[in-house]
């Protein structure tokens, strides 16, 4: 008997259809790349099953994070960070600037002034980056913090005022995060549905990894290599301030790249800080605060905001963390 040939035709369609999904599910892509950027080394990975989309997609936030970095990167002379610093009184800025620099201020009135975008001064004196980084003198010490603070920066619609023409700002502590936000806007505009990028600790995730949340290992402070915890996470950000990161070592003491404003000498009440939140900009301004401000101090600020939290490894190696922390960690 011949078979129907119409009901061959919608067989073979049928299961023309069931192979390509089963295919196509086998076959998503991951594009992984990673460059230098903002003086580290930034990753994103993306998970989709066009893999010319998700390459595009990557190139589109990579470059977006170029345009962030030049716009406010402290080591380029003609970014607007750097040229703030030159302006005898006031700047006007991109909105991009504008928006960092509004919630830098934030956190800096929010955080007594433990976060400090205006201690540049401070920062170029220590010049960590340089080759033989030393301990400054007192007196010049004195002098970078004059008229440092909360108060020191003033933003006007897109302008920003300075209360002093010496004053150099610095958006180090919480540009980075910025940008990582950005990337993860560019991917998502791209139609990209599950990613990560990875700005040297400085961390967003898109979406989970598939059906699964994503696995985000946490370097432990004092062991190199090894994980101080494993945080299952979708959709969320994750900042890690630590003492690791850039330093010197003199006479047994660790110099490293974040500040105490109070003191003008690195924070020394911990050794690192691990931040969960929605943005990596907040993330990124709340890890650099809660580090100068200490585990007590700290892990009040973090109250203050709704869905935040935090884990504190201290000068002595022991381990504070919000309510929330456990829930995440594997
Ligand atoms: P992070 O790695 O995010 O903790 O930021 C460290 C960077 O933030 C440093 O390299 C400085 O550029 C800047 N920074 C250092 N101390 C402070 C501070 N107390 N407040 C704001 N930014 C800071
Ligand atoms: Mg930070």
């Amino acid at each position: 008997m011949a078979l129907n040939r119409p009901l061959i035709l919608v067989l073979l369609v049928l299961a023309a259809t069931l192979a390509y999904f089963l295919r196509g599910d086998a076959r998503e892509q991951q594009v992984r790349q990673s460059r230098i950027l903002m003086g580290t080394v930034v990753e994103i990975n993306v998970l989709d099953q066009d893999a010319r989309r998700a390459q595009a997609a990557v190139e589109a936030a990579f470059a977006e994070m170029a345009r962030i970095e030049e716009l406010m990167s402290v080591q380029r002379p003609d970014s607007e960070v750097a040229r703030l610093g030159r302006a005898e009184q006031s700047l006007a800025v991109s909105t991009e600037t504008a928006e960092v620099l509004a919630l830098g201020l934030e956190i800096a009135r929010r955080s007594a002034g433990a976060f400090d975008p205006s201690l540049g001064r401070l920062k170029a004196l220590w010049d960590l980056e340089g080759d033989a980084p030393r301990i400054p003198e007192q007196a010049a010490i004195a002098a970078a913090l004059e008229g440092i603070g909360p108060q020191a920066l003033r933003l006007e619609g897109l302008r920003v005022y300075k209360a002093h023409p010496e004053l150099v700002v610095d958006l180090g502590g919480i540009a980075k995060g910025y940008a990582v936000d950005r990337a993860v806007a560019v991917l998502e505009q791209a139609g990209i549905a599950s990613a990560s990028v990875n700005a040297g600790g400085d961390l967003r995730l898109l979406g989970g990894r598939g059906e699964r949340p994503w696995r985000i290992g946490i370097q432990h402070p004092r062991e190199a290599g090894e994980v101080l915890t494993i945080l299952e996470l979708s959709d969320r950000a994750v900042v890690t301030s630590g003492d690791y990161e850039r330093y010197f070592e003199q006479d047994g003491r660790r110099y490293h790249h974040i500040f105490d404003p109070r003191t003008g000498f690195p924070a020394d009440a911990v050794q690192s800080v691990t931040l969960v939140a929605d943005s990596a900009m907040l993330a990124d301004a709340l890890a650099t605060a809660v580090f100068v401000l200490g585990p007590r101090q700290g892990l009040d600020l973090v109250g203050e905001f709704p869905g935040v939290e935090v884990l504190i490894v201290d000068a002595a190696g022991a381990l504070h963390a919000s309510a929330g922390m456990a829930e995440l960690q594997r």
